[in-house]
């Protein structure tokens, strides 16, 4: 049950079988830490898996059945458990205003492969499921994990009811803006990577609901995608500025974690750790849905 005004985040065990990299594993401690109580306002819900029928919305068939028939069975649970709190988290949005999950791994997937951590483009399938389940006109996806999301630009690019904007400081996965729904900046230096993040928020503006992919690898010490100069305290600025936008525009919004990785100064506790001020934001706000008329 979700009591009124509580965020709704989606997370089970299945989330982290197969660990290996922080993209499963760090979802385990940060859902110990909301078990813990340590963020007010905050409700863990089991999600439903994914069903083949719904990714193949997305991906083609021949790639979801080596997925569902590969060797690597506890992966594919795995897979499935977070992508379904991807549309679980999708469906909450709509009806409290804002939901997350604490999937991650989802940018890079193209519709035939894996690539970059990421096996089912999740952000692709919650744009269209958004548009085809709940009637949204205009959906956007804002992407601040550091690597660009050339995933969801080939999935949902082309489709006039999607709204892109991402916010890299890496080139990895690049994709060019061929619209002007389309919005990519690749920050060269930290001095401007909360100004990119601002324009992003204005790019998106009139949309009907956000997917956030809230990345958090730009993070310093991260040895995967880290800038220096991009601080625990900028990224927390960052998400106080998302969350801020979803409350003052009264767009309904969820999130899933994407990037975070260690490093040598960054344990998985650190990683875990590195998503907090996005739940946290989003716990703070309130968003009462606007209506579509
Ligand atoms: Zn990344």
């Amino acid at each position: 049950m979700t009591s009124k005004n509580n965020l709704p985040i989606y997370w089970s065990p299945d989330y982290v079988l197969d660990g290996g990299v922080e993209t499963r594993t760090k979802s385990g401690p940060l859902a110990q830490i909301l078990m813990d109580g340590e963020i007010p306002g905050v409700d863990l819900i089991t999600p439903r898996p994914i069903t083949r029928e719904e990714l193949l919305v997305v991906h083609g068939e021949q790639y979801i059945e080596r997925l569902v028939n590969g060797e690597r069975p506890e992966l594919t649970r795995s897979i499935f458990a977070s992508t379904g709190g991807v549309r679980d988290a999708l469906d909450a949005m709509f009806v409290h205003g804002k939901a997350g999950s604490l999937s991650s791994g989802l940018h890079h997937a193209k519709r035939d492969h894996d690539e970059g951590f990421c096996y089912i483009n999740g952000l692709a399938l919650a744009a269209l499921r958004a548009i085809s389940k709940h009637g949204v006109r205009k959906i956007a996806v804002l992407d601040t994990d550091a690597h660009c999301g050339g995933g969801t630009f080939q999935l949902v690019g082309e489709n006039e009811n999607v709204v892109l904007a991402d916010v890299s400081c890496n080139s990895y996965d690049i994709w060019r803006p061929n619209s002007d729904r389309h919005f990519l900046e690749v920050v060269n230096s930290a001095n401007e990577y909360l100004d990119s993040v601002k324009r992003a928020l204005k790019h998106i503006e009139h949309v009907d609901a956000l997917i956030y992919n809230a990345g958090m690898d730009p993070f310093e010490d991260c040895s995967t995608g880290g800038m220096p100069g991009i601080t625990r305290e900028v990224l927390a600025e960052r998400e106080r500025l998302v969350a801020q936008w979803c409350e003052d525009t009264k767009t309904p919004a969820m999130f899933v974690l994407a990037g975070g990785y260690g490093g040598p100064k960054l344990d998985l506790d650190g990683v875990s750790r590195l998503h907090l001020p996005t739940i946290r934001e989003f716990a703070r706000i309130r968003i009462t849905p606007k209506s579509k008329n």
